[in-house]
């Protein structure tokens, strides 16, 4: 079987040039035209390294550049911020008016387009990126891909309707994540706006913003009629400030996928936000399971840019399929090797689907180095506001020094996606009284490994959940 030297130098994903180069030297003259045996072929596949086959994930690692960046080497980075509230209380609008809110003028245009991210230069020329896929369902999935992209979350409240589960669920997203707050009190322009209001509903939330003597920024907008959007950048830039973000731009390039699709006429695109390092045109990458060399970059205005650094939202093309939103961009030297960490992670992503995710033993074991109880996450949702708080106040009960319940969140009604996916992000289980999931947040929990768990008796639920805990701490407790 004979095999031409490009036909061959295609399937390796190296230069034709690059092979004739290697078989002179082995004393073969020929053109990437010509055909080679079957045993040349062989021996120039080995002296190209494609014999090694990544087996582990330590093989995997050997091959990213995973070192920490020294201090001396950080420079000031723009603040990443998504947007979260109740549906209807303006977080489209508010990202809307901010997205204009910034220097427009000298710079040339360009048409806004939507690719999950965008980036604006402030009068100062310091610059902030906006998550515009707003709604903590996206924020959450992300985490618990292990991405944690979002340095300040906006929490949009409107002003005439107050605060409404979903705006709960924000607040419990984000105190999960640790990731520090803004209130926008939105839609102050109406006429029953009552923004006091909506400071002592989030007192019960253990949110307490400055006007209470808090430490958590609030401030009045209407996105509607633009105001307060000064107010609300100054509150961010003093945030980011206190938050001191920081990245080398000076490596290989590090980023996290916002989102992604299959585009018609360019094939699989993604949305990349850089956290560390800068991307180039031409660089080659991993991305999750797929693999790729950035055969063009464009700003969230569909202009072509060169390179992009952190905190730098870009739409990537020339990857070998679409990504999943939080996976991560990682800068490699050849394009065999990032085929190869993507074929080994296709493989072990299937196993992992259906394996059980282990109790995030990081936590544990650093929670147990600091000589603190360990926290025990889970997510309870019950038929009545009753139930709820019996449930609640049941599970603080088993809490002992070792290790407390700590609920990230809790409400009444049947089990969401959202749920689900809060409870991935921390590898919580899922506690369902007098009530069940939806079919939606059932695949999602099989595909995340959440595992989600019923009962119609208290006791029996304590019961569990105490030996769980215990389960936890392992033979010796
Ligand atoms: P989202 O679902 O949170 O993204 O909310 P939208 O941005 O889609 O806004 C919901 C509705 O509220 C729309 O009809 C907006 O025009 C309106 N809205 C948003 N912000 C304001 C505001 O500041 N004042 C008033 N009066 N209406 C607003």
């Amino acid at each position: 079987e004979a095999i031409t030297v490009q036909e061959l130098a295609n399937r390796m994903a190296e230069k034709g040039a690059d092979l004739v180069k290697a078989l002179f030297k082995m004393g073969m003259a020929v053109t990437v035209n010509q055909t080679i045996d079957q045993d040349t072929a062989e021996l120039l596949v080995t002296e190209f390294g494609h014999n090694i086959r990544r087996v582990s994930d330590a093989d995997v690692e050997q091959d990213l550049d995973t070192t920490e960046d020294r201090e001396e080497d950080l420079q000031p980075r723009a603040p990443v911020v998504a947007v979260m509230g109740h549906v209807d209380h303006g977080k489209t609008s508010l990202l809307d008016a901010l997205r204009g809110s910034g220097v427009a003028g000298g710079e040339a245009g360009g048409i806004t387009q939507h690719i999950g991210a965008y980036q604006v230069t402030m009068k100062d020329k310091s610059k902030i990126t906006f998550l515009d896929t707003p709604g903590h369902e996206a924020f959450t999935e992300m985490r618990a891909r292990g991405a944690d992209v979002t340095d300040i979350v906006i929490l949009v409240v409107a002003a005439d309707d107050g605060l409404m589960p979903q705006t709960i669920e924000a607040i419990n997203h984000c105190k999960a994540a640790n990731v520090p707050m803004i209130v926008a009190i939105n839609k102050v322009d109406k006429e029953d706006a009552n923004p006091q209001r909506v400071r002592e509903r989030l007192l019960e939330h253990e949110v307490i913003v400055e006007e209470m003597s808090g430490d958590v920024q609030d401030v009045e907008v209407s996105a509607l009629k633009k105001t307060g959007l000064d107010d609300l950048i100054d509150k961010i830039q003093l945030q980011a400030e206190l938050l001191e973000l920081k990245a080398n731009p000076d490596r290989a390039a590090e980023g996290a996928v916002i989102e992604a699709k299959l585009d018609k006429g360019r094939g699989p695109v993604a949305t990349i936000l850089i956290n560390r390092g800068t991307l180039n045109v031409g660089d080659v990458f991993v991305v999750g399971a797929e693999s790729g060399k950035v055969r063009a970059m464009l700003d969230d205005k569909g202009r072509q840019v060169k390179k992009a650094g952190p905190s730098m939202p870009v739409e990537v093309l020339g990857l070998s399929g679409a990504p999943m939103a939080g996976d991560r961009l990682q800068v490699v030297d050849n394009e065999t090797k990032a085929r190869e960490i993507a074929e080994y992670r296709k493989g072990v992503i299937h196993q992992k689907r259906t394996a059980q995710a282990p109790a995030s033993l990081e936590s544990m074991f650093s929670a147990m180095k600091e000589n603190q109880a360990i926290e025990y996450p889970v997510v309870v949702k019950a038929d009545t506001q009753g139930s709820v708080e019996a449930i609640v106040g049941a599970l603080n009960k088993i809490s002992n020094e070792d290790i407390r319940v700590r609920i990230l969140h809790s409400g009444v009604g049947g089990i969401t996606e959202s749920d689900v996916t809060l409870a991935s992000a921390s590898k919580a289980p899922i506690i369902g009284f007098n009530v069940r999931a939806n079919a939606k947040a059932r695949e999602i929990a099989e595909k995340n490994g959440v595992a989600l768990k019923y009962y119609d008796v208290i006791y029996d639920l304590t019961d569990e959940i105490r030996a769980a805990m215990a389960g936890e701490l392992g033979p010796e407790a």
